[in-house]
């Protein structure tokens, strides 16, 4: 009966998600449309007046097309508006910007440590300089308020600030031998080139936690960031080059994701992959890692249950389930996908909690107010509806 209830309230939180996507879900059932509001217009005739709006690949320092021109559209999913045509790149594109990494590998990791930390700081500080772009560029094309929105900027650059930090102190080890006329010393050796692969739902913040810490112990990179949001990492990656990190040190293609997958993965000069993403994803990329023998790190999905016990503090608690759960509009990979409350505190909880839910305002994330943006896409409003319809079911009588 009380799971049942609290089925219910979930429901009824994830169906006011759904009225949120729902003007995103009309809209890209045309994606075509060319027509363009006026507020996009102007946002991105700013962006692109701070050079912040690139809509090409980066490979070898070079602002670069697809070989072949296709391109694929870039949408708001607040509007369905089609914010910017990107290049639809593929292996070919993909091994070229391996090759440069690579090429860009033996001077990058040959600097002293003070000096690639002084490129992160100098990175840093142009991240933080033009939060506001960013954080625009973020909200555009994957619907966050803009406030949360501008909070992953300063959460993203944080880990470039760290990583300088950290580029200095990249220690070894002395082990005590067990043969007198031996000396064992452990030293730490950039690994080479790193594909990394990242989601949508944090497009600085994904990027920079894998970057920073490549970088700063000599390593070079080819991102891959999703295709729903590509731009903020190519505006990342702008200002990596104002910054004055190297040509070839750090490389941006998107499109075919298999086929860009594949090829950093076939790559012998590829030594590591990093991932942000699905499980399913996750594994394709580890089995394929095998073959060249890389390194590999899988930041996958995951389950969190959010337990309210008893004794807790009840605003705390409403306050901090509403994080787990609508941060991000649910869309982060430690959102709480079932909330379990123990009886003495569940109907006050349930109460309260539902409250505030309802207080939760939907809307375009640029909008002055909104907490709960649009969800990214037509596929994920179907997920979600089908996960609405499964509640609906345990809600059924018969399942008391
Ligand atoms: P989600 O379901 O959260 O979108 P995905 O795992 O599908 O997660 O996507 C995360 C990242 O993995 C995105 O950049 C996507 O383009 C990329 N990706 C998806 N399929 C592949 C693949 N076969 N090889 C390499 N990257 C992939």
């Amino acid at each position: 009966m009380k799971v049942a209830r609290l089925a219910r309230m979930a429901a009824m939180a994830r169906n006011k998600l759904l009225c949120s996507s729902h003007l995103a879900s009309m809209h890209i059932s045309t994606p075509t449309s060319r027509q363009i509001s006026m507020k996009t217009e102007g946002l991105t005739a700013r962006l692109n007046s701070a050079g912040l709006l690139r809509t090409q690949g980066l490979i070898g320092g070079k602002w670069t097309d697809a070989y072949d021109g296709k391109t694929i559209q870039v949408l708001n999913p607040a509007t369905g508006e089609v914010v910017a045509d990107v290049p639809c790149m593929g292996g070919k594109e993909t091994n070229d910007a391996i090759s440069s990494a690579h090429d860009a590998f033996y001077s990058w990791s040959n600097l002293t440590c003070t000096e690639r930390s002084k490129h992160l700081r100098t990175w840093y500080n142009l991240l933080i300089s033009h939060k506001e772009e960013l954080g625009q560029l973020i909200t555009l094309e994957q619907g966050k308020p803009l406030k949360e929105a501008i909070g992953e900027v300063n959460y993203g650059a944080s880990f470039i600030e760290f990583f300088a930090e950290e580029a200095k102190r990249v220690y070894g080890d002395i082990i005590p031998a067990t043969l007198g006329d031996r000396r064992l010393l452990v030293l730490k050796q950039p690994v080479g080139v790193v594909g990394a692969i990242t989601p949508w739902n944090f497009p600085l913040a994904m990027i920079t936690r894998k970057v920073g810490p490549a970088l700063a112990c000599g390593c070079t990179v080819v991102i891959k960031p999703s295709e729903l949001t590509p731009l903020t990492a190519l505006a990342a990656a702008e200002l990596a080059l104002q910054a004055g990190i190297p040509p070839g040190v750090l490389n941006v293609v998107m499109g075919n994701a298999p086929d860009i997958g594949n090829a950093l993965l076939a790559s012998s000069q590829v030594r590591k992959i990093t991932f942000t993403g699905s499980t399913a994803v996750g594994k394709k990329l580890m089995e394929g890692a095998a073959g060249t023998v890389k390194r590999v790190s899988l930041e996958l999905g995951g389950n969190a249950p959010c337990i309210i016990f008893d004794d807790a503090d009840l605003d705390v608690a409403v306050k901090g389930s509403l994080a787990a759960k609508f941060r991000n509009s649910g869309q982060t990979c430690v959102c709480a996908n079932r909330l379990i409350v123990q009886e003495g505190i569940y109907d006050k909880f349930a109460e309260a909690f539902s409250k505030a839910v309802q207080n939760l305002q939907v809307g375009d994330g640029f909008s002055e107010g909104v907490v709960q943006g649009p969800l990214i896409n037509e596929s994920a409003v179907q997920k979600v509806s089908f996960a609405f319809v499964n509640l609906c079911i345990c809600d059924h009588p018969t399942l008391k």
